[in-house]
């Protein structure tokens, strides 16, 4: 059965929207069904300043519209039509298309529907300058050809000297992205937290870490100092960060958190059944 969206003739307002798709053949036709769907409805086509941004393909469809639309995020809220498996982002299936253009033509008030997430901020900074990033998944750290040896501080006291693949400093809604590859605890996204990963760290009589992944709240902060002469690979969400003459990296909850428009429920805790669990229960 479809989605049912309150029929509202007066007082709808007229959503603003852009389609970010895949670009495969099932994405860019879907795509474009949308669009005519979308003039029937009377919503309007604003790749500049839309309200909602819709996302057609996977998750990672869904980081490059985020990120497309990084200096928008306050405005701007996102929703994700799956064309593969469902998404963590991407949590609308293809047939329900029409469902979604008749939710949003029918909107009153968007700002009921929307959800906010937390983000990460990672302040990158080398021999010149500080450079700011907001994740909506993670950030990672690796060596590139050797170990990744890098001091770790929070809250400005030293904690312990890293040695290993790397590390993975998630946000809650990327919890169960790379994050969960790693055995990191999966962290629903009203809580307001970054999750510090260790990608392989190396533990013997010699070299020591933690061990367990380690959420930090709002107030903390974790600063990563690599040690110099290491080649190091960063990465934010699926984007490679050229990072220059790297000397340390900042990471905290940010003040700014992306918007998901929610037509309907699809509780956080479902949709983790639904994409690790499925129909196994007895
Ligand atoms: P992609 O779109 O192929 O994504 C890779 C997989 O990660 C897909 O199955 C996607 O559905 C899933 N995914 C992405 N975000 C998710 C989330 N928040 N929760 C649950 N699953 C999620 O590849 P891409 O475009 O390069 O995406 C980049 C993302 O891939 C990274 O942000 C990282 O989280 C993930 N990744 C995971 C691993 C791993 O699990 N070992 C390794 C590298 C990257």
């Amino acid at each position: 059965m479809g989605i049912v969206c309150a029929r509202i003739d007066k007082g709808a307002i007229r959503v603003k929207y852009e389609v970010i798709n895949r670009g495969d053949q099932v994405s860019a036709e879907l795509a474009t069904k949308f669009h005519q769907l979308a003039a029937d409805e009377q919503l309007i086509h604003d790749p500049v300043e839309p309200d909602i941004v819709v996302s057609i393909g996977g998750d990672g469809t869904l980081l490059n519209a985020f990120h497309q639309y990084i200096d928008r995020i306050d405005h701007t809220a996102f929703v994700g039509i799956h064309t593969g498996h469902l998404g963590f982002y991407a949590d609308w299936k293809p047939e329900e298309l029409s469902d979604l253009v008749r939710c949003m033509g029918r909107e009153t008030s968007l700002e009921d529907k929307i959800v906010k997430y937390p983000l990460a901020h990672v302040q990158i900074t080398n021999e010149q300058d500080t450079q700011s990033f907001l994740a909506l998944n993670e950030c990672t750290l690796r060596g590139f050809e050797s170990t990744l040896v890098a001091q770790l501080r929070v809250n400005d006291e030293d904690f312990e000297m890293f040695r290993g693949d790397g590390i993975c400093i998630s946000t809650p809604s990327g919890s169960t992205a790379y994050n969960k590859s790693l055995n990191g605890a999966l962290i629903h996204p009203s809580l307001e937290t970054i999750q510090i990963a260790e990608i392989a760290s190396i533990n013997n009589r010699v070299y020591r870490t933690l061990g367990s992944s380690m959420v930090l709240p709002r107030h903390h902060h974790c600063d990563i100092y690599p040690r110099a002469g290491r080649n190091i690979v960063l990465t934010v969400d699926h984007l490679n960060v050229d990072i220059g003459n790297f000397r340390s990296i900042r990471c905290q909850v940010a003040e700014r958190k992306v918007r998901f428009v929610r037509f309907r429920p699809f509780p956080f805790w479902n949709r983790v059944k639904e994409a690790f669990i499925g129909d196994l229960l007895e």
